[in-house]
């Protein structure tokens, strides 16, 4: 197996990243690693680094190349930067931009904008995982392009097995294969059967944009966010439902017809060029509830739960939980957690307590600005009462991560 990643890097990272790096791993030959993570997003990643700077055997498995756009709304909250820079990682190296304003319309261009509580940053997900990456590289951990097909749990191992055929045999799995992926076909997982009711569409645009603010404008069934990336390009991803887009031709119809209703994205779909050859899009995006462990994988990022993005808090909550896990498998490894079970339940209670409230209140607003009328009444009053806003604000992001 062979994992390339498509760029040119300084000479001193040569062995890693133009020699394409061979994993131990053909058809049928099992190796023991202490963890395998699937899927090398933010949630991957980061458990990748944390266990690797620890001294952990770790292999990523990710199915595609880095780097890579994802579709994302590429602002940040700054909860995460205490824990990113423990990991070794500052994402104002890399021309991350701080963000400390965030602007609301609704369907109708009543606007409000608010100081955000802790603020953040907006940084491509083309950067920062392929970033984060290479400091996994660095600290030793494996990563091996492939796509992972099942998953067999015999007490006390996991085989996981590849499209090309691989078994690899692990004491640990972390699944971290995003939103939805054929392995949850394959765990069958009950949120699968569910239909899921949202696309969304994301490109990077040359646009008179502030560094400094994060935009969120709502249209007739979805929102468009906004702000800018290290490349100075303006980040604009938008999410609607099936049953609004099917109406329309394609993606530049449902723009001009939909979106363009909102005068402040009409103004920037009018007065901005896109960087892209053509938007990038993703379907099937759902927010039903899944659980934390599953067949006794540790699920972390997406795979356990995701928020709707009108909070905009999905990437921090990919990290915290990737924390999370990393913590207790190093309290397994060193003998203060005794059993299997007792770090699943503790992994388990833990996620609940932390994400519970932040994934109700993202349902709650995201809900509450699709309802015409109500969310008129409702912009008025957070202008009246900004402190309120606020306080929703706080409920849908933590507080600055704690090194654990
Ligand atoms: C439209 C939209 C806008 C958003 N905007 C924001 C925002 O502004 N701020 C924010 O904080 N969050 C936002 N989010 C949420 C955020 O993108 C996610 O919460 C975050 O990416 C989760 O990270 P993850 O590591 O769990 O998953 P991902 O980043 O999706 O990574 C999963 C990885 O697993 C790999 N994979 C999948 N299946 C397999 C397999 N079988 N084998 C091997 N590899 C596999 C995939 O290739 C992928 O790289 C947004 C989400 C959407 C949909």
């Amino acid at each position: 197996m062979t994992f390339f990643f498509q760029t040119s890097c300084p000479l001193l990272l040569l062995n890693f990243f133009l020699v394409p790096v061979i994993v131990s791993l053909s058809t049928n030959f099992k190796t023991l690693y202490q963890v395998v993570i699937i899927g090398g997003g933010l949630a991957g990643l980061c458990s990748a680094l944390h266990l690797s700077l620890a001294g952990i055997k770790v292999l990523l498995i990710e199915k595609n190349d880095y780097p890579k756009h994802k579709v994302c709304g590429e602002y940040v909250s700054n909860e995460v930067l205490p824990y990113l820079g423990w990991l070794g990682f500052d994402p104002l190296e890399f021309g991350a931009q701080k963000i400390e304003y965030l602007n609301l319309s609704t369907v109708k261009g009543r606007k409000l904008e608010v100081k955000l509580p802790l603020g953040g940053f907006g940084l491509s997900r083309y950067c920062f995982d392929w970033e984060l990456a290479k400091k996994c590289l660095e600290a030793g951990t494996e990563i091996q392009k492939e796509t992972v097909t099942d998953v067999e749990f015999i007490d006390p191992h996991f085989t996981v097995k590849t499209q090309a055929g691989g078994e690899i045999s692990t004491e640990f799995v972390i699944g971290s294969f995003g939103k939805r992926s054929k392995l949850d076909i394959a765990l069958k997982r009950p949120f699968i059967q569910n239909s899921s009711s949202y696309l969304a569409v994301k490109a990077h645009y040359k646009a008179e944009f502030p560094n400094d603010l994060v935009e969120l404008h709502n249209f007739e069934g979805g929102y468009c966010g906004l702000s800018k990336v290290e490349t100075q390009n303006v980040n604009v991803c938008y999410i609607t439902t099936y049953r609004s887009f099917k109406k329309y031709k394609n993606i530049n119809d449902f723009q001009e017809k939909v979106l363009e209703q909102n005068e402040y994205l009409k103004s920037i779909f009018q007065s901005s060029e896109m960087v892209f050859d053509k938007a990038l899009s993703i379907s099937q995006i759902s927010f039903d509830k899944k659980n934390p462990i599953e067949n006794h994988i540790i699920m972390s990022g997406d795979s356990a739960g995701m928020i709707h993005p009108l909070a905009g808090n999905g990437m921090s909550m990919a990290i915290r939980s990737a924390q999370m896990a990393s913590v207790l498998l190093l309290g397994f490894f060193s003998g203060e957690i005794s059993t299997r079970r007792e770090l699943e339940e503790q992994y388990a209670s833990r996620w609940k307590r932390e994400f519970s409230t932040r994934l109700m209140a993202g349902r709650i607003i995201s809900k509450s600005f699709q309802w015409g009328l109500f969310s008129e009444l409702l912009l008025l009053f957070f202008k009246k009462n900004p402190f309120i806003l606020k306080r929703i604000i706080r409920k849908t992001h933590g507080k600055p991560m704690e090194i654990q």
